[in-house]
């Protein structure tokens, strides 16, 4: 039952019971009266009734005195108070005035009579008395008759009175109870009233004012400690209590939306700061495989309800091919033909089964035909496709989900593509700093660098290194006879040898001008020699042309060092060298192999 219907069903029942302990008040009050007016009709019958006793024994005792002393004073008394009485009705109706029911006035009535058969006999006295008949007038008056005449009217009086007494003994004993009886439910209803009322005021100060304002209370501290999951409670109340209650529901309100805010804006900021710390690490990457590790490792926390594949252009094949994967993929290819992907073919990103419909890419594959909520963001470095990022929902969980905004991912390709672009110029650079620009060989700078690392590998694995050193046999000839181009060209064919003797193992280097050194790392002397011969032979059939002129044969000496078989690590070039003079003095186009090393030292 609601609180409202409640209280008003208690407020009627005390309205109820202030009337009805009105009613018994005046009840009470009514009988209160009846007691009083029971017990005044008593004391009158009983005055009225003692008078009557009280004259019949005067009337007695002024004729009895009178007849004893003939002293006349006494019969003027005993004249004057027998006319008082004055008639036997008019006695009754002075009674049947004062309450005497018919009954009790019959039996006062007979009293009366035989009280006036007593004045009679009296009278007689009297008159004997007058007459000088003392004697007779006393046989009269206290004679045996009179003294019954006198007890039979005392009898008679005495039986009205005793009905009387009866009778207004039980009235003032009814009226009594009556009285009694309302007084006390008058009592019951009125304290009935004031326990209801004050129930009606404890349960409206319980139920509405304090239960209502300790729970409010103990609301507002914990939203003062930032606890939303507090329900403020909606009291419906139009007064003070409900609009406290409102109130806190709306800083409530307000206190969610404030927290949802700054939750958001602390989420963005630690995204942003993922992202911008991911980028500064694939800033710092100098190879390819370092960039898509550290891809591979901050993806899953960026989002890490998605799988995903970064794909890199393969330009000689025009293939997207994998070069990292996190999450496990399933639903796309490792390898796919640019041309299947939309975001690919569109320069933007592309998701299928997102809120709009869309169409799948080729390289999709969903297994049960569903679609797949997937998204391709194409990484792109000077208007140019250089690789995909892909994203699909992580296996066992559902094919839709909540992902970073789509302003993230997109801020997240542009970075993966701008770091893939800075490595892909850096790689350039490095390799145009590290190449000889005419021949594409290494240049002397990356042989000092290489040889190095490759003396160090091999001293620290005990296994050998030989060097070539190269030079192109009457080489100012070729500028002479056909121009400085014609010997470029020279170049380049004897550098498209070299780069294809050492493709599989080695290093072909242009040492500066027509001469060149190679480095064959694990090769034996007289594998190295081998090769050198190769290359001679090689060179030697060369048949180069400039502007569809012949420019005639091309040979090449060389002079070969290993070690440590022919010098020590450190002196592998200069003992080459000192072979290649030796070669160009023995009439060129030949191999010269270093002189076996001596202890202590190395001879070419
Ligand atoms: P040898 O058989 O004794 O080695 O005789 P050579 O003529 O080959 O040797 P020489 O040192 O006399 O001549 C080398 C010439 O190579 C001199 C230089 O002008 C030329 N040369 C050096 N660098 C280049 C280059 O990059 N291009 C062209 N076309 N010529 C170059
Ligand atoms: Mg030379
Ligand atoms: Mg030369």
């Amino acid at each position: 039952m609601r609180l409202a219907t409640i209280t008003n069903w208690a407020y009627g029942a005390t309205v109820l019971l202030t009337l009805a302990s009105g009613g018994t008040m005046i009840f009470a009050s009514m009988a209160q009266e009846d007691e009083r007016a029971a017990a005044t009709q008593r004391h009158v019958l009983n005055r009225a009734t003692s008078a009557v006793g009280e004259d019949i024994y005067a009337l007695t005792n002024q004729a009895r005195q009178y007849v004893v002393s003939d002293d006349p004073s006494h019969l003027i008394v005993y004249r004057r108070e027998a006319a008082a009485l004055g008639s036997v009705e008019f006695r009754l109706r002075h009674l049947r005035d004062a309450g005497a029911g018919p009954e009790e006035l019959e039996v006062l009535a007979a009293g009366l009579r035989w009280a006036d058969t007593l004045q009679a006999e009296q009278q007689a006295a009297i008159d004997a008395r007058q007459t000088g008949q003392e004697a007779r007038a006393r046989q009269i008056i206290f004679g045996p008759g009179y003294g019954r005449d006198l007890d039979r009217v005392e009898a008679t009086v005495q039986r009205f009175r005793d009905q009387l007494d009866q009778r207004t003994a039980t009235e003032v004993s009814k009226a009594t109870l009556a009285a009694r009886l309302w007084r006390t439910i008058s009592e019951i209803v009125l304290g009935a009233t004031g326990c209801l009322f004050l129930c009606i005021l404890s349960f409206i100060l319980k139920r509405r004012i304090l239960r209502p304002v300790l729970k409010l209370s103990d609301i507002v501290t914990r939203l003062a400690a930032q606890d939303y999951a507090v329900e403020p409670p909606d009291y419906g109340h139009i007064d003070e209590i409900g609009d406290m209650a409102q109130a806190i529901r709306v800083f409530r309100e307000n206190g969610l939306e404030r927290q949802r805010l700054e939750q958001e804006r602390s989420a963005d900021h630690a995204m942003r700061e993922l992202l911008s710390r991911m980028t500064q690490r694939m800033q710092s990457c100098d190879t390819t495989r370092d960039l898509t590790d550290v891809i591979a490792r901050f993806m899953p926390q960026i989002a890490p309800d998605l799988a995903g594949r970064l794909y890199l252009l393969d330009g000689s094949r025009n293939i997207m091919s994998e070069a990292s994967t996190w999450l496990s993929p399933v639903h796309s290819q490792t390898e796919f033909s640019p041309i299947t992907c939309w975001a690919l073919r569109r320069g933007v990103s592309h998701r299928p089964a997102g809120e709009a419909i869309d169409v799948p890419c080729g390289h999709l594959d969903s297994g049960d035909g569903a679609p797949i909520d997937s998204i391709c963001l194409p990484l792109t470095a000077q208007r140019e496709t250089i690789g995909l990022l892909y994203l699909e929902p992580q296996a066992g969980t559902p094919r839709r989900l909540a992902r970073p905004a789509e302003a993230y991912l997109t801020i997240l390709a542009e970075n993966i593509g701008l770091a893939l672009a800075n490595l892909r110029l850096r790689d350039a650079l490095r390799k145009m700093a590290m190449a000889d620009p005419l021949t594409g060989l290494a240049n002397r700078r990356q042989l000092d660098t290489m040889l190095e690392i490759q003396l160090a590998e091999a001293a620290r694995s005990g296994r050998p290194i030989s060097c070539l050193m190269l030079d192109i046999d009457h080489f100012k000839r070729f500028n002479d006879t056909f121009g400085h181009d014609a010997g470029d060209t020279v170049l380049r064919e004897v550098g498209a040898v070299l780069e294809r003797a050492t493709r599989e193992d080695g290093l072909a280097c242009r040492y500066g001008g027509e001469e060149f050194v190679l480095l064959m790392a694990g090769l034996e002397p007289d594998q190295a020699l081998e090769r050198a011969e190769d290359i001679r032979r090689r060179v030697e059939a060369l048949v180069v042309t400039h502007n569809g002129q012949d420019l005639g044969p091309t040979t090449v000496s060389l002079g070969l060092a290993s070690a440590p078989a022919h010098c020590a690590m450190d002196r592998l070039v200069e003992t080459a060298d000192a072979a290649l003079y030796r070669a160009k003095e023995a009439g060129r186009n030949r191999v010269v192999v270093a002189v076996t090393r001596r202890p202590g030292r190395a001879v070419a």
